[in-house]
């Protein structure tokens, strides 16, 4: 069971029709509002690189009232991330399905990258397969954190004060593209680059939940179906390294700035082990009770 309690809401990035973008709170039910208290931010970022500022506001954000936007549409909420980190498998039974086991002890989580300015697509953009025969393109739904305060060597216990919001992400991935065929030794035998850094492969949204509208990020239920068919279904409680223990883990590597997406990998039900990869016309939805849901159209050029 979901630990979130209704109603809830997210930060939302739109652009009118003459392209101008804004923030607005989105509700459950779709509605966007122009809560004036977000007009002193011009893009999600700056509001992110604001979070000490920003998070006591959106506290008392209060929405009674507030005019809703008309005539806009929904983009990513933070287009351009500052990094994009992505935990490598972090769920038991997807573990399994991808033919290995869970090593029983000694598990410590790793990372790779996607650009973060080429990879982030809207909760409601085509999501575009480019040569699906050599690339098998694969779904992958995860929970996105998004930090509001940085830091290097975060320990665990204060990891979740980093956090400014919650998002539903799909971490898209070339899955024939990952295992390279002929290699001369064994360290170049997977492309990370090849298979997870493609264009519009991190469809994102619907909008950024505060972390404060979220009471615990390990009791999420996150579903994907794939033309209404579902294909993972499974609780945020079944990560291997939690959140926290994500955010430890990645700032020991790097530092942790405000505006970095954490993707924090990938349950069970992902389409290769069945041989089930995108293709044209495919409807991609995938939703996290509490942040709401995106829905990605596939298209092949
Ligand atoms: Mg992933």
């Amino acid at each position: 069971m979901s630990g979130i309690q209704t109603p809830s809401w997210s930060l939302a990035t739109c652009r009118d029709g003459a392209g101008a973008a804004s923030l607005a709170v989105l509700l459950e039910d779709g509605t966007l509002l122009a809560a004036p208290e977000l007009k002193r931010w011009d893009t999600m970022l700056d509001l992110l690189d604001d979070w000490a500022t920003a998070e006591p506001v959106l506290r008392r954000l209060e929405l009674e009232g507030v005019p809703s936007v008309n005539d806009v549409g929904l983009v990513a909420p933070l287009r351009y991330p500052r990094k994009l980190i992505c935990a490598g498998v972090n769920y038991r039974r997807h573990i399994k399905e991808m033919g290995a086991d869970v090593p029983a002890e000694g598990w410590h989580p790793f990372f790779f990258l996607k650009p973060p300015t080429t990879t982030v697509i809207g909760p409601a953009d085509p999501l575009t397969v480019h040569d699906r025969e050599r690339t098998r393109y694969d779904w992958e739904a995860e929970l996105a954190v998004v930090i509001g305060r940085g830091g290097r060597a975060i320990p665990v216990e204060s990891a979740l004060d980093h956090v400014a919001a919650y998002a539903v992400a799909n971490d898209v991935t070339a899955r024939a593209l990952h295992k390279r065929t002929a290699v001369p030794a064994a360290p170049f035998v997977y492309d990370w680059v090849a298979s997870k850094a493609i264009d519009g492969s991190f469809p994102m949204g619907p909008g950024l939940t505060p972390a404060f509208l979220v009471p615990d990020p390990q009791d999420l239920r996150l579903r994907l179906w794939v033309n209404g068919e579902l294909q993972q279904d499974e609780s945020t409680g079944d990560m291997i390294c939690s959140v926290a223990e994500l955010i430890a883990a990645a700032s020991q590597v790097m530092t942790l700035e405000p505006g970095d997406v954490i993707a924090t990998g990938t349950p069970s039900g992902v389409g290769a082990p069945r041989g089930r990869y995108l293709r044209g016309g495919d409807v991609v939805r995938v939703s996290i009770d509490g942040l709401g849901s995106i829905e990605n159209t596939v298209q092949e050029p």
